[in-house]
């Protein structure tokens, strides 16, 4: 069985061609990060890298080396923002593991005490709410240590 190929139709390589909007966080030369427009907490955003992979699982081992520094600033910044007690950083590998997007991305998903995460990509939240969450991680990202 041959494995799956990367496929630039996909949702996040049209966002990184400017094809489709997003609430965008940060950007450097190799990594993007934006809000996840179905978010399973208030602050849930994305990293993706700018170099093509369907996942971890194809992926060039040396992405990771741009990759997770900005999942560590994301994820310090959106906990930040939000007072959150907590952040998962959550990753899934073809679709029966979850995946529904087929373009490597991080989850950066703050969590709060007492309050359940909700299911994932289900419920889509209004656009000005999202914007207005991803101008609180950029204030948030300016004290990053
Ligand atoms: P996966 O299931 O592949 O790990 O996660 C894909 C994520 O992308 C889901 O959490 C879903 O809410 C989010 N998503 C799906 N379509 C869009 C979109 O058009 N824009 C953004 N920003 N997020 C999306």
């Amino acid at each position: 069985m041959s494995a799956p190929q990367y496929e630039a139709d996909n949702i996040f390589a049209k966002i990184l061609r400017g094809e489709i909007p997003c609430h965008a966080i940060y950007e450097d030369e190799h990594t993007l990060s934006f809000m996840d427009i179905m978010p399973q907490s208030e602050g849930h955003c994305l990293v993706i890298p700018k170099v093509p992979s369907r996942n971890l699982l194809d992926a060039d081992p040396t992405t990771f080396m741009w990759l997770m520094p900005t999942v560590q600033k994301i994820a310090r910044a959106a906990k930040r923002a939000f007072h959150a007690h907590g952040v998962q950083i959550v990753q899934f590998n073809e679709a029966p593991a979850g995946q529904t997007v087929f373009h490597l991305h991080f989850h950066v998903i703050p969590v709060y005490e007492g309050t359940e995460l909700k299911l994932h990509a289900r419920e889509a939240q209004d656009g000005g709410h999202l914007a207005h969450n991803a101008e609180l991680i950029r204030e948030a990202l300016k004290f990053n240590s």
